[in-house]
C-alpha cells in the first residue's frame, strides 16, 4: 500500500541525482532528535460506533513539522524509522503521549478507546509489553481501552515473534486489530490463530464504496467474515454520507474518516468531541492535516 508504493518510488531514481535521497539521509539524521525536542506530534481522529453513533475511540496518527520541508506524513518517516531502529524509541514516545491523552481524556469524562499504530519491529522487541504496560499504569490507562493495529504484512515479517509478542499484549488485556485488511498476505486460517479482536478494512475499499458495487461486495463480505470470526469491524476511509449509512446499514461495527473528522491536534480533539452530538448527523471537517 502507500508504504511500499512510496519506497518503490525512490528505487527506480538514480540515488545521485534524486533530491529524496539527499532528504531521506537528513531525515533520519533528524529523526532521533525530533523525537526528543518535540517536533513530532501526535493527531487524534475520532471512531463511531454506528449502532449507537456515538464517539467510541480515536486513532493516534503521528506528525512530523519540520522546519525545512514542512509537512513530512508518515507514511515517508516510518519506514525510515522501522530500518534503522529508531521505531523502538519513537513507538514508546508514541505510547507515552498517547497514555497521557488517554489520562486527559478519562479525567474529562471521555473514557473512549484509544487505537496506537505499531510496526513490525516492535513485534520482535522482548520488553515491548513490559514497557507498553510501565507507561500505562504511570497514566492510569486501563488496558481494555487501548487497542494496537498491526498490518497483516507486520504479523508476516516473522510470524513467530509476531504471535508471542502479540499474545502477551493480549493476555495483558491489550485488544490487538489487524489494519489496512485486505491488501496484504490475508491467510484466513493464520487470522483465527491470532489473539484479534478487530479487522479495519482498508480505505481503498471503504473511499468509493457508495459508487463502486464491487469495493462493497469486498466490503460486505469482509463484515460477514470478520462477524463470524467473532471479530469486531471497523471501516476506515468514510469519506461521504452516503457510504457512512451504507456501513450502518450493512452491521459495520465503526467507522472513521474525514467525513466524521479529520486527524487533530489533542486540543482540537477535545472541542471537537465535546460540539459532538450523537443523534445529529456526523460533523464534518473542522481542522487538521
Ligand atoms: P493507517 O494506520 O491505515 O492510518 C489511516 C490513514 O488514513 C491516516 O493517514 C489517516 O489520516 C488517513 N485517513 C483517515 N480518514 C481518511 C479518509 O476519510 N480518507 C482518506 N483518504 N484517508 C483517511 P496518515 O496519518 O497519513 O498515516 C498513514 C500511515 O502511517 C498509517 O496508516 C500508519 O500505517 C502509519 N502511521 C501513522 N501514525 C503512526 C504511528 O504513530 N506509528 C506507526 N508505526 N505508524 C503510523
Ligand atoms: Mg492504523
Ligand atoms: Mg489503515
Ligand atoms: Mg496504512
Amino acid at each position: 500500500e502507500a508504504a511500499s508504493s512510496t519506497n518503490e518510488k525512490f528505487s527506480i531514481y538514480s540515488h545521485e541525482i534524486d533530491p529524496y535521497n539527499a532528504r531521506r539521509i537528513s531525515l533520519l539524521g533528524e529523526l532521533r532528535n525530533a523525537i526528543e525536542k518535540d517536533a513530532l506530534q501526535l493527531y487524534f481522529q475520532p471512531q463511531i460506533c454506528l449502532d449507537t453513533m456515538q464517539v467510541s475511540g480515536a486513532e493516534v496518527l503521528i506528525r512530523w513539522i519540520h522546519p525545512e520541508y514542512g509537512f513530512i506524513p508518515p507514511d515517508e518517516f516510518i519506514p525510515l524509522a522501522e530500518r534503522t531502529g529508531v521505531i523502538h524509541p519513537l513507538t514508546y514516545w508514541i505510547c507515552r503521549k498517547a497514555f497521557e491523552f488517554k489520562h486527559s481524556l478519562d479525567s474529562q469524562g471521555y473514557n473512549i478507546n484509544l487505537s496506537i499504530n505499531i510496526s513490525a519491529r516492535n513485534l520482535q522487541d522482548p520488553h515491548f509489553k513490559e514497557q507498553v504496560c510501565k507507561m500505562a499504569a504511570e497514566n492510569k490507562v486501563q488496558l481494555n481501552k487501548i487497542i494496537m493495529e498491526l498490518t497483516e504484512t507486520a504479523v508476516m515479517y516473522d510470524p513467530e515473534d509476531a504471535l508471542r509478542i502479540m499474545n502477551d499484549l493480549s493476555e495483558a488485556g491489550i485488544r490487538l486489530s489487524i489494519d489496512d485488511f485486505g491488501t496484504g498476505y490475508s491467510s484466513l486460517s493464520y487470522l483465527k490463530r491470532l489473539p484479534v479482536d478487530e479487522i479495519k478494512i482498508d480505505r481503498s475499499f471503504v473511499m468509493e464504496m457508495a459508487k463502486n458495487n464491487d469495493d462493497q461486495v469486498i466490503v460486505n463480505t469482509t463484515l460477514m467474515m470478520g462477524h463470524n470470526l467473532s471479530l469486531e469491524v471497523v471501516a476506515e476511509g468514510v469519506e461521504d454520507e452516503a457510504t457512512l449509512y451504507k456501513l450502518k446499514d450493512m452491521g459495520c461495527d465503526l467507522a472513521q474518516g474525514y467525513h466524521i473528522a479529520r486527524p487533530m491536534p489533542s486540543h482540537d480533539f477535545f472541542t471537537w468531541i465535546s460540539g459532538y452530538r450523537a443523534h445529529q448527523r456526523p460533523q464534518a471537517v473542522i481542522k487538521g492535516v
